[in-house]
């Protein structure tokens, strides 16, 4: 028997709809590096995304799923693309501004973007692809920056506001199966090419409530969101799209990315929240400690992307800044775990409930999965590979101008769930703690070491201001850890002194014998530790390692 409701298909275009009219007041600020940022309404916003979409259908034929791409910072410019281009039956294509040129190149054409939406200041990344982009024909730039180097291209230039000018206000915004695509997001994997998530409609409405959720951010249009994480990387989280829903306020760094500025827009501003990788919580907390800065205002902040070392939870909690660390990827939209207690706990019963890695909501499945394949129970001690599935993650990537999805083996399992490649124990009432990436992991003699615990543990020492821990090739025990440290300014070198630190609270067989003092660590396209990077220096001889006994 069916029910009886009415089927009305869940469309990005009903968020924008929403946004702009029930919260038309909500703003985004964008940071401008002047006296006053750039303050505009959800319902202008509303009404820019509508002129664009009838500027990119009429002046450049965009027709619903054409690729339409954006190299841009984060700015209210960024989110009218964000809602004009799906709306219209397009496709939002956000390109990752750090990424390495070879692999822009690769994926704009795998993609076969049409139209290129440019900050002005990013053209001097984006003129010298131009020439290896056939599939670009026109490029749209908002925003300062020279564009002398687009003269006597081989693409159509276009200002942005220009192109807005003088367009209708309304647009009658198609009928879409909310299973067409939307967005597509392209993973920053460090190895082989990067692959294409394609987001539907009907996903990212339901990633945007449960985004929503008390249990996951749980925002209103009384707070305001520091949305310091890129729009490039998987929808800035999902905050656009639910901030529409409910009228929660954005602050946009623009390309004001540093910790100076970062404190100085919170001092000013006041967000109530805030979401970013962990390497930008580390650069503001050297920066307030060097330059005291007010960041009480942040009530709540979500952390992810990459393991949260506890002892930045605990020097943030002395800030009066709460941490909540959240697990997820570009296949998974990314929301799939956050780190809220349970109800009713003291803070000192909170803390073990903080430093994991949180809970799965109803809309994500999880399994274990064992080396040998066998399903493992949920006790906090069985480690295995995390599998998920659920409405808002990724069921293959997107196959280029193959027309087929593509399932490659190591990345879904027979039945269709996502192989996460993280490795992990959960608890028995739904933890998550994740102990390595399966690559990253140290396997010594057979037995296995979590780098994520050694560089946790490391950075919980005073003078440590970042670690990164990689397996090294060992004659003895297969692989052993390598520890690189960065110190804190004025530290000196005492490695037999780490080591006994780490002697605390890590068993004596897991200490590493090679260590390493380094200036910095090689930071992926969107900020986590690229161990990859420090694999090779090591293999090429380029470290100075010291082997204690
Ligand atoms: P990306 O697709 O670039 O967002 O990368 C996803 C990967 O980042 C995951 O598979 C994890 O390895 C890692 N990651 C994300 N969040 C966390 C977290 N809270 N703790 C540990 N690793 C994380």
């Amino acid at each position: 028997m069916l029910s009886t409701m009415q089927d009305v298909p869940l469309l990005v275009t009903r968020i924008l709809q929403h946004g702009m009219t029930i919260h038309g007041k909500s703003q985004v600020t964008t940071w401008t590096g002047e006296a006053e940022p750039h303050r505009r309404s959800f319902a202008e916003i509303g009404t820019r995304a509508t002129r664009l979409a009838n500027a990119l259908r009429d002046e450049f034929g965009v027709q619903q799923g054409d690729r339409v791409a954006t190299l841009m910072w984060n700015n209210s410019e960024h989110v009218e693309a964000y809602f004009a281009i799906p709306s219209m039956g397009a496709v939002l294509h956000t390109l990752n501004l750090r990424l390495p040129p070879e692999q822009l190149v690769f994926i704009v054409n795998h993609a076969a973007d049409r139209v290129v939406l440019v900050n002005g200041t990013l053209l001097p990344l984006l003129v010298p692809l131009l020439p290896h982009l056939p599939t670009v024909e026109h490029v749209v730039v908002a925003g300062i920056g020279d564009r002398s180097a687009l003269e006597g291209l081989d693409v159509r230039v276009h200002d942005y506001e220009e192109l807005l000018e003088g367009r209708s206000d309304s647009y009658d915004w198609p009928d879409l199966d909310e299973r067409q695509a939307a967005a597509m997001c392209y993973t920053s994997g460090t190895t082989g090419d990067p692959k294409g998530v394609v987001y539907s409609h009907r996903s990212i409405y339901l990633h945007s409530m449960q985004v929503n959720m008390a249990e996951s951010m749980g925002l209103t249009a009384a707070d305001t969101s520091l949305v310091v994480v890129p729009q490039f990387h998987v929808n800035a989280w999902g905050l656009p799209h639910a901030t529409f829903m409910t009228g929660i306020n954005m602050l946009m760094p623009d390309r004001f990315l540093q910790p100076a500025p970062l404190a100085e827009m919170i001092e000013r501003e006041k967000p109530s929240h805030a979401a970013a990788v962990p390497t930008i919580w580390q650069g503001l907390l050297a920066e307030v400690t060097a330059n005291p800065r007010d960041l009480t205002s942040m009530k709540q902040v979500t952390i992810g992307g990459a393991a949260c070392p506890p002892s930045l939870m605990e020097a943030y909690d002395k800030l009066g800044v709460r941490l909540c660390h959240a697990w997820g990827m570009t296949e998974t939209s990314p929301l799939g775990t956050m780190a809220h207690p349970p109800a009713g706990l003291t803070a000192e019963e909170e803390w073990p409930y903080r430093i994991t890695q949180g809970r799965f909501p109803a809309g994500v499945e999880a399994r274990l999965v064992g080396p040998d394949g066998s399903f493992l129970p949920w006790d906090g001690e069985s480690a295995g590979e995390l599998e998920v599935r659920g409405t808002w993650i990724a069921g293959a990537y997107y196959g280029g101008a193959s027309g087929e999805p593509f399932r490659p083996e190591d990345k879904f399992s027979a039945d269709g769930w996502l192989k996460t490649g993280d490795v992990g124990v959960i608890s028995s009432d739904g933890y998550l703690t994740l102990t390595d990436r399966a690559k990253d992991v140290i396997k010594s003699g057979g037995e296995w070491i979590s780098s994520v615990e050694l560089e946790n543990a490391l950075m919980a020492h005073p003078e440590v201001a970042e670690a990164a821990v990689v397996a090294v090739p060992d004659d003895k025990w297969g692989e052993r850890p390598l520890a690189t440290v960065v110190l804190k300014e004025g530290a000196t070198v005492d490695y037999e002194g780490l080591r006994a630190f780490l002697a605390q609270s890590i068993a004596k067989w897991q200490l590493p014998e090679r260590w390493t003092v380094i200036a910095s660590v090689p930071k992926t396209s969107v900020g986590k530790f690229d161990k990859k990077v420090i694999r090779k220096q090591y293999a090429d001889g380029a470290l100075d390692v010291t082997k204690l006994d």
